[in-house]
């Protein structure tokens, strides 16, 4: 699914679908003291571009993600969409709006279907509030979509525990694809499925992206999976961007110490490879996102560090065409 010729980051970056621009998403979790899950995030991402997004549990990614889709409000910063500016609160009518266009597929395929709904509701609801469809054209229009993510049309008189985890989340993707949204913010949907069928629904996806022009937010952690299914890859560590730039680029030549860590921690597919590989370990405690102090948020676990970067925090920057970091080894 690579596809290095597409937008890249920084001064060389054509205008996105999705311009994110300094979005930050503060939770208040006492009086004054704030935790800052996304804190000044900046990124564009381009029409029928996969952008996948990596770091550690816990880093912000899938906050992100929901602040995109109106989940959460945002604390500041802007989201543009195709030039126009979202709302920093979502009131119903912007779901309404705007879930036509942006769509997010869960991480729990068990969780995110209604039980009490057969497959056909699950699928015909968001198409009927947006009035797309006629009810006569309901059965031929979700048998469509089914068969779409590789499913059969008689599944659609089902309930959702009649299914596996991979055909829960086909039924997911069909959910969010039968409103023929313009964009589609993936948040971990593989990592709740069996390896066997983690590649099935990465390929799904990968098929749709080239047929019918999607723009995908492809958060994960598996990086050799990000690897594969996007274009860019952007790393995020609490809550800020670190490290942004061509999937292959970023992870063959990491610029950032903590792509470098994450990389070398990766498991290597090749049993003999792997056994043969040196692990690194990456030391120190990972600081609380509460009431972060000024510096560079890495300086504490970072092999690499100078003074500078326990005072002053570093800008993130385009080094080299296209591939852009945050770190004072590159200032
Ligand atoms: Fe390491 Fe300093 Fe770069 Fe942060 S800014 S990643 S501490 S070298």
């Amino acid at each position: 699914m690579n596809n290095q010729n597409s937008s890249t980051p920084g001064s060389t970056l054509p205008k996105g679908i999705l311009e994110i621009r300094n979005l930050k998403k503060h939770f208040e979790v006492s009086k004054g003291s704030f935790l800052h899950a996304v804190d000044g995030i900046t990124l564009s991402i381009g029409k029928n571009e996969v952008v996948g997004l990596v770091g550690e549990s816990g880093c912000g990614k899938s906050t992100l993600g929901r602040t995109l889709v109106g989940l959460y409000d945002k604390s500041s910063g802007e989201v543009v969409y195709q030039g126009e500016k979202l709302p920093s609160r979502y009131a119903s009518s912007d779901f309404k709006k705007y879930s036509r266009e942006i769509q997010m597929i869960f991480q729990d395929p068990y969780s995110s279907l209604n039980p009490r709904m057969t497959v056909r509701e699950i699928i015909a609801e968001g198409p009927m509030i947006h009035k797309l469809w006629k009810s006569d054209e309901v059965n031929e229009k979700v048998g469509f979509w089914l068969k779409r993510v590789g499913l059969s049309a008689d599944h659609m008189s089902r309930y959702a525990h009649e299914f596996s985890g991979g055909q829960r989340q086909r039924i997911g993707i069909a959910r969010a694809l039968a409103l023929e949204p313009k964009v589609i913010i993936c948040d971990e949907p593989i990592s709740a499925l069996d390896v066997s069928v983690q590649a099935q629904v990465v390929n799904l996806l990968g098929e749709l992206k080239r047929t019918m022009g999607l723009t995908l937010l492809f958060i994960a952690h598996d990086l050799s999976m990000v690897r594969y299914v996007s274009d860019r890859m952007a790393v995020m560590y609490l809550g800020s961007m670190v490290e942004v730039g061509p999937a292959n680029e970023v992870y063959f030549r990491p610029l950032h110490p903590y792509t470098q860590s994450l990389i070398a921690s990766n498991p290597e597919p090749d049993p003999e490879k792997e056994r043969s590989r040196t692990h690194t370990v990456l030391k120190g405690e990972i600081p609380s996102p509460i009431n972060l102090k000024p510096g560079c948020r890495f300086a504490g676990r970072c092999p690499k560090a100078m003074t500078v970067c326990q005072s002053v925090d570093p800008v993130f920057r385009e080094v080299k065409p296209g591939h852009s970091t945050a770190c004072h080894l590159y200032a």
